[in-house]
């Protein structure tokens, strides 16, 4: 057929992995086309991710901030919340940084073309224009061919199917879009996502459950840390159930009513005004005709590559949620540089390029909630599974000044190094601001730090990340004592 486009580099998904990976490109001089089926680049993690739901936590701590002020002398009045105002709040946020990657792609000349694309090809994508404000068709198709491509196509949320479709029931998406606080509200799901919609909802007067089916909230934390932010945010939940499946739901005019099966096989039912489903997310690997371009995609959906983001197609790459844990934007916008790099060292002859490879040790995590969990490398169950025996630098913010001077002194910080090499292999954070803080914890792995190196770095005084040094003085002794 015919061909209306031609490029070096053709990118499906304007995401974080995505318009990374295009910028790049461009960077390096290649002529990338971007294909996005939404009005705005950005993917999940701008327009219904990341920014939006910082945006509402941010609003969430000052009003718990403010209350903790109490015992300070200092009480203000209930917080007056009008939701049309944070509302917009948050959407100008996200204005704001799509409007500035829009001009990113311009300045970079990227040809941004806004429709839905699928492979009808191995080197030719067919997208077919939409319109508004989703993904309304517009009849309109355009065949692209490139040289080279990069799936940054990501996920969606996975959803119950024996849910209710019923405005009381909504995924994150959903939930950002904040329509109303209810009285009583479900989440199911006890992960990252969940925990941080909960909070802010919370905060604004939501009563919370929680069910999961794993044995404990935040699965892939260290449990020292999630037990100090479970304490701290009981009095958010009228229950947590764990190792508790939800197996039944039906819309009634009083509510969603819910039921339950715990491990043991106990039954338990509740009725909410929300539900939040955040089970978990699934790539969008079966919806882009990976077929004709002779793509594999594995059974759920996942795109396979190699450590240089390449599938088994030699010359299709694919980065971002859609190749697997862990979702994180900070994974997907490196793995795009990656896929970036080699092609643009493949095509423009540059070999030093061309071998560049994701070789990242670790990705931090943090959950954004009150306080906030931070955690990188292995935590002590992994080393212990692993067979890797540790020695363990802790230290309880109790000690830490300015922890104390907050008012937020029930934090801590937990390093873990290797008792053979004496490096750092993981860190964990639990107390505000931890987020901020874990980049230095994985910046000492990726350097191979040992418990000197990060005891005898001179950290600002009086500073949360001081813990940090602290912690790594408590696992080696002898650091303080040395001339
Ligand atoms: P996506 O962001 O999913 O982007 C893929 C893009 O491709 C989308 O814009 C989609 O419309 C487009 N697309 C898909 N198929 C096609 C097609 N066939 N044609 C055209 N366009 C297509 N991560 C963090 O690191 N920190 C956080 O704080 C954080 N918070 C989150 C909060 C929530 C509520 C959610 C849901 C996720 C959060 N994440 C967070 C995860 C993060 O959003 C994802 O890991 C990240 O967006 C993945 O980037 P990506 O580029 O792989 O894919």
């Amino acid at each position: 057929g015919a061909v209306d486009l031609a490029c070096d580099v053709l990118v499906l998904g304007g995401g974080p992995g995505g318009y990374s990976a295009a910028f790049r490109a461009a960077d390096l001089g290649l002529k990338v086309v971007l294909v996005e089926r939404y009005p705005s680049l950005g993917g999940v993690c701008l327009n219904v991710g990341c920014i939006p739901s910082k945006a509402l936590l941010h609003v969430a701590a000052v009003i718990d901030e403010a209350r903790h002020l109490a015992g300070a002398g200092v009480t203000f009045g209930a917080p007056q919340i009008d939701l049309a105002g944070l509302r917009a709040h948050k959407d100008g946020v996200i204005g704001k940084l799509t409007a500035g990657l829009a001009a990113m792609a311009k300045m970079r000349k990227v040809t941004v073309l806004r429709g839905y694309g699928v492979f009808v090809g191995p080197h030719h994508v067919a997208v077919e224009e939409t319109t508004g404000a989703g993904q309304d068709k517009t009849g309109r198709q355009q065949v692209v061919a490139f040289k080279r491509c990069i799936v940054a196509a990501g996920s969606q949320a996975v959803r119950l199917p024996f849910l209710p479709q019923d405005e009381r029931v909504v995924d994150s998406t959903g939930a950002l879009q904040l329509s109303r606080v209810p009285e009583r509200m479900l989440i199911i799901g006890g992960g990252i996502i969940g925990l941080e919609m909960g909070t802010v909802y919370s905060t604004l007067g939501a009563r919370l459950e929680v069910v999961e089916m794993l044995d404990g909230l935040m699965p892939g934390a260290d449990r020292d840390l999630v037990k100090v932010w479970q304490r701290l945010n009981a009095p958010r939940f009228d229950a947590i159930r764990l190792r508790t499946r939800t197996v039944a739901a039906e819309a009634t005019a009083d509510g969603i009513r819910v039921q339950f099966e715990a491990a043991d096989g106990t039954r338990s039912e509740g009725l909410y005004d929300l539900v939040l489903q955040a089970v978990g997310r699934a790539p969008n690997g079966r919806k882009i005709g990976a077929d004709a371009a002779g793509l594999p995609v594995d059974e759920r959906g996942y795109l396979r590559v190699d450590r240089q983001m390449r599938t088994a197609v030699p010359h299709i790459f694919a980065i971002g949620d859609i190749v697997g844990q862990p979702m994180l934007a900070h994974k997907a916008v490196h793995e795009g540089h990656v896929a970036a790099e080699v092609i643009a060292g493949e095509l423009l002859g540059d070999e030093q390029l061309a071998r560049t490879a994701f070789d990242a040790r670790v990705v931090p995590s943090v959950a954004y909630t009150d306080p906030e969990i931070a955690w990188v490398g292995l935590t002590e169950d992994q080393a212990k599974a692993q067979g890797i025996a540790v020695d363990k630098g802790l230290f309880p913010w109790t000690a830490s000044g300015r922890a104390i001077a907050n008012r937020r002194d029930e934090g801590f910080t937990k390093l873990l190094f290797d008792k053979a090499t004496h490096r750092i292999v993981g860190g964990g954070i639990v107390g505000v601001h931890a987020g901020d803080m874990i980049g230095e914890v994985a910046l000492a792995i990726e350097m191979g730090a040992d418990a000197v190196d990060i005891g005898r770095t001179i950290h600002p005084h009086p500073t949360l990340g001081e813990t940090i040094g602290l912690a790594a003085e408590a696992a080696h002794g002898a650091c303080t004592d040395l001339p």
